[in-house]
């Protein structure tokens, strides 16, 4: 059995006190956390604020992205080395909004997830298809393209180190979630892929969370879903209210 996964992507929200207050929320509201892990991922400014007031507790800490190189002369971007300096236990990478709004494709997701291997972090490996790729069948040939790409040269040790979601580009921000079934179905044939090429006892024990407009109201239909792991969130997230009821969900 995996342990459900609850992770909340802040994106470009929150400024230091905000997070800060967040935080505090959330780790008093668990101080007996329910059997699963939760994750949140403040923007880069909150981070280490925000480790501060989680360290001790059993919430985990995401960063949104990462730069695929150690060091060197790469203004405005932020290494694996300082997300762990800073706190970060895992990192997001290949979010459908760094895919479309900055032109991130499978190569350069490859070698993010392989600097965040590199750093000792955790990758959540995002993936999904648009919903022209859907509406063209093409879904399972685009998700086993970003995985083939995306999981180049990672080994099933990585692997293990590794969480996956699943994203539908047309669920995310829309407030059109994928159906249950519709995600189960996507969940499976990555778990298969996964199973084919790492074995089967690593793809069981893979968490792959589902992502696209996850509220309080449709979370515990989704976690129904034999192959549904848990849940990568982004708006409704922004609230503790609403994310804790996530979190919470029965
Ligand atoms: C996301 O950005 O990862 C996401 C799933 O967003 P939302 O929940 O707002 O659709």
């Amino acid at each position: 059995m995996i342990r459900p996964v609850i992770a909340g992507n802040w994106k470009m929200n929150k400024k230091i006190a905000e997070a800060v207050d967040f935080a505090s929320r959330l780790r008093y509201d668990l101080e007996a956390p329910p059997d699963r892990e939760v994750i949140i991922a403040p923007p880069f400014t909150a981070l280490q604020a925000v480790a501060e007031v989680l360290r001790g507790s059993a919430i985990r800490l995401a960063a949104q992205n990462l730069h695929e190189a150690e060091k060197g002369a790469y203004t405005g971007e932020i290494s694996g080395g300082m997300l762990s300096e800073a706190g970060c236990e895992y990192v997001i990478v290949g979010h459908s909004e760094r895919r479309t709004l900055f032109g991130e494709g499978n190569e350069t997701v490859n070698r993010k997830l392989r600097a965040t291997i590199a750093a000792r972090l955790k990758p959540i490996f995002c993936l999904g298809e648009t919903l022209r790729e859907r509406e063209e069948d093409r879904t399972k040939a685009v998700i086993e393209r970003q995985l083939k790409e995306g999981l180049n040269n990672l080994t099933a040790g990585d692997i293990g180190r590794s969480l996956l979601a699943y994203e539908p580009v047309w669920a995310i921000g829309t407030g059109r979630t994928a159906s249950p079934e519709q995600a189960e179905e996507v969940h499976r044939f990555i778990r298969e892929w996964i199973a084919g090429r790492y074995g089967r006892e690593k793809a069981e024990e893979l968490a792959i969370l589902y992502g696209g407009s996850v509220t309080p109201k449709n979370i515990a239909e989704l976690m129904l879903q034999q192959d549904i792991d848990g849940a990568l969130v982004g708006g409704a997230s922004l609230d503790a209210a609403s994310f804790l009821q996530i979190v919470r969900y029965e």
